[in-house]
Formats: structure tokens, C-alpha cells, sequence
């Protein structure tokens, strides 16, 4: 057996920019600023223009973006917020911690993202928003989504943690709704070391609120407009997401080659693959295949020092958190979080990796059918 094979390898991408990320944090160190500085703010327009949006504004976490969203779009105790369940506990908790309240709806089972039919027949009386996840990196159904929401007259805010650079309609995520809220947390397509986030919009309302809301509710040196805590984008971070951003498009771009290849080398195995329906839609955070014989294929990987990982098994609904209460059916989702598996997916794969991980998954399919076939023999 070769080297293991990791789900993710954040060193190998460290060690690729490493000069460049030790010049940012030098010069960070040596200029005496570090909360809200040169950095930030160069960031943040760098990325609301890589996004096509008009406002950037950093904060210390995908969660916390999440959160100040919802609270910009003057959400509050009693409104409701239609979303997932297949989804980080991030995004409903978020939701949560705003004062709302998350009303799931059941995903689609091609994309696991938001089915907009099931998403409108959960808008009741109090649903003032509606928060799709990209999941996996894939665009959610945005073209159904954004006639829902404008014909209800809700929000629409996109939960896009997981998909940095996908776009829809030529149009990337962060401009597909009314707000649009990223995680750079490390293992994300574009990772901060350590924790970062950030809220993205057209809407400059709604971007004075949340540059409100991460900062002590502060709108001059000494004035505070609103009761509010600290959730910054410190200045290391924005400068090492600076030198990362360069090269964002880079690395989606091979984590969709590896996406084709994958396809290529599996296509005929009794596995459900991804399959964009359009290119641009999917930047490939995770590779997720499906199987209901999941856990028996990433225990014959796993043997074999290939790394999987499973997102999510245990969807939001059905957490110790939501104990009790009550949560509709939702079958999709169910079914979803029994039959994922994310193989290893990350831009310095090498193709040797791709075909070892695909000739595993074979060699398990052939053994499985060898086997029932035996099975079958001795019982006729
Ligand atoms: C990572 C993630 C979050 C939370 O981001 P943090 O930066 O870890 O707080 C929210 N939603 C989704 C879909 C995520 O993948």
C-alpha cells in the first residue's frame, strides 16, 4: 500500500503559498495594527469584488455572518426562517442565536440542496426569509428559489460557506439573493488560518447593520448605535485570505478536474455521482457520492488508508439540540444523511490518488457482487 490518502490536506496547500503567507503576517506584525485595520478593508473589497457585489464586510466567523444577517434583515423573535436540515448545525443555530426560528424544509435529491417545492409549501404566517445552503459547493436551485422569495416577499439569504467562486447564471453566489453569508473556516475552499467569516451584499442598509453588529454597535470612535458584541475579521487573517484569494479560481478549477475524473474513472459503478447541472454551479468543496451500502465502502477505504467523511450524518432536525420538539417529515433528507459519503477532495490530489480511491471503490463493488452472486449460488 502507497501513502494514506487524506478527505483533506490543508498542509500540502500551506506549503505552496507558505513565502507569500509568511510576507502577509510579517508585515501585519511590523505594522502595529491588528483589529479592523489596512487588511480588512483591502479584503473586503477584494472579495466583494470577486463575488460582483457591492459590500464585503468581515467577521469572525461563518456563523456569526450567518447570524448578523438574519438580525440585519430585521428578523426577530416569532419570524421564521425556511431552510435545511442536511446542512452544518451552523446554519440553523445561526438562525437560532438571531431570535428566529428555523422551519426545515426537505432537500432535493439530485442537488441535496433546498427543493423549492417542498421550501413553499413550508412558508406559513411568520416566514420572513428563506436561506438555501450551497451545499457541498453546489448552487442551490437559486432561479425557482429567487421567484419564491420575491413573489412572497421574503429575504433571500444564501448560505455559501461551503461554495466560494460557484456561480448561477453567470452570476456568483454572494449576488444571488438579497445577503450572502461565507465561512472561511480552514478546510474551506478559500480557509483562513483560523477562524473568519463574512457577509456579502448589494445592500448597503443591510451592510451598515452588520459592520454594526460585529463591532460594539459602533458608528464613530465613541458612538454606539446599537447594543451589540464583537465578532471582527482580524487583520492576519484578512491579510493571509488576501494572498489565498488570488488564488481561489486556481483551486476550484482543480477541484473540478478531479470532479471529472472521478466520474470518468466511476461512472459504471452502482454509485450515484455528482453531476452539475452546469459546470459553473459546482466548486467541488466536498465530493459526495451516495450508496446505501455507505458505511461498508468507507470501512473497505478506511482499511485501505483512504479518508472519507460523511456530511451529515445526523441531520439538524434530528440533533440532541432539536430534542422533543416538533419537526416535520423530511424523507430526503433522511435518506440523504444515510447514503452520503465525501471522498477525498482537495486541489493537490494527484491523479494516482484519484485512481487508487476509484479502484478501491471497484474492487469493493466487484467483492460485493462476487459475493452476492455466491450467495445467490449456494442458496438455489
Ligand atoms: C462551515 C459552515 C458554517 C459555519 O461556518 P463557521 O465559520 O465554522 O462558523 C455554516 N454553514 C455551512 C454550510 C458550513 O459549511
Amino acid at each position: 500500500m502507497t501513502g494514506a490518502i487524506p478527505r483533506a490536506d490543508l498542509l500540502a496547500q500551506h506549503e505552496a503559498i507558505a513565502a507569500e503567507v509568511r510576507a502577509a503576517v510579517e508585515r501585519v506584525m511590523a505594522s502595529g495594527r491588528y483589529v479592523l485595520g489596512p487588511e480588512v478593508e483591502a479584503f473586503e473589497s477584494e472579495f466583494a469584488a470577486y463575488c460582483g457585489a457591492a459590500h464585503c464586510v468581515g467577521t469572525n466567523s461563518g456563523t456569526d455572518a450567518l447570524r448578523f444577517a438574519v438580525s440585519a434583515c430585521g428578523l426577530d423573535t416569532g419570524d421564521e426562517v425556511v431552510t435545511v436540515a442536511l446542512t452544518a448545525p451552523a446554519t440553523a443555530f445561526a438562525i437560532e442565536l438571531a431570535g428566529a426560528a428555523p422551519r426545515f424544509a426537505d432537500v432535493d435529491p439530485e442537488r441535496c440542496t433546498l427543493d423549492p417545492g417542498a421550501a413553499a409549501a413550508a412558508i406559513g404566517a411568520s416566514t420572513r426569509a428563506l436561506l438555501p445552503v450551497h451545499l457541498y459547493g453546489q448552487c442551490a436551485d437559486m432561479g425557482l428559489l429567487r421567484r419564491i422569495a420575491e413573489e412572497r416577499g421574503l429575504w433571500l439569504i444564501e448560505d455559501a460557506a461551503q461554495a466560494h467562486g460557484a456561480a448561477y447564471g453567470g452570476r456568483r453566489v454572494g449576488t444571488l439573493g438579497h445577503v450572502a453569508c461565507f465561512s472561511f473556516y480552514p478546510t474551506k475552499n478559500l480557509g483562513a488560518y483560523g477562524d473568519g467569516g463574512a457577509v456579502v451584499t448589494d445592500d448597503p442598509e443591510l451592510a451598515r447593520r452588520v459592520r454594526l453588529l460585529r463591532d460594539y454597535g459602533r458608528t464613530a470612535e465613541t458612538r454606539h448605535e446599537t447594543v451589540a458584541g464583537n465578532s471582527r475579521l482580524d487583520e492576519l487573517q484578512a491579510a493571509i485570505l488576501r494572498v489565498k484569494l488570488r488564488r481561489l479560481d486556481q483551486w476550484n478549477e482543480r477541484r473540478r478536474r478531479h470532479a471529472e475524473r472521478y466520474r470518468e474513472l466511476m461512472a459504471d459503478l452502482p454509485l450515484e455521482l455528482p453531476a452539475p447541472e452546469d459546470r459553473e454551479q459546482h466548486v467541488f468543496h466536498l465530493y459526495v457520492v451516495r450508496t446505501p451500502r455507505r458505511d461498508a465502502l468507507r470501512a473497505h477505504l478506511a482499511e485501505n488508508g483512504v479518508a472519507t467523511g460523511v456530511h451529515f450524518p445526523v441531520p439538524v432536525h434530528r440533533q440532541p439540540a432539536y430534542g422533543g420538539r416538533d419537526t416535520p417529515e423530511l424523507p430526503v433528507t433522511d435518506a440523504c444523511a444515510d447514503e452520503v459519503l465525501s471522498l477525498p477532495m482537495y486541489p493537490e490530489l494527484g491523479d494516482a490518488d484519484l485512481e487508487r480511491v476509484a479502484d478501491l471503490a471497484r474492487e469493493f463493488f466487484a467483492d460485493a457482487h462476487g459475493a452476492s452472486a455466491r450467495a445467490r449460488r449456494y442458496s438455489s
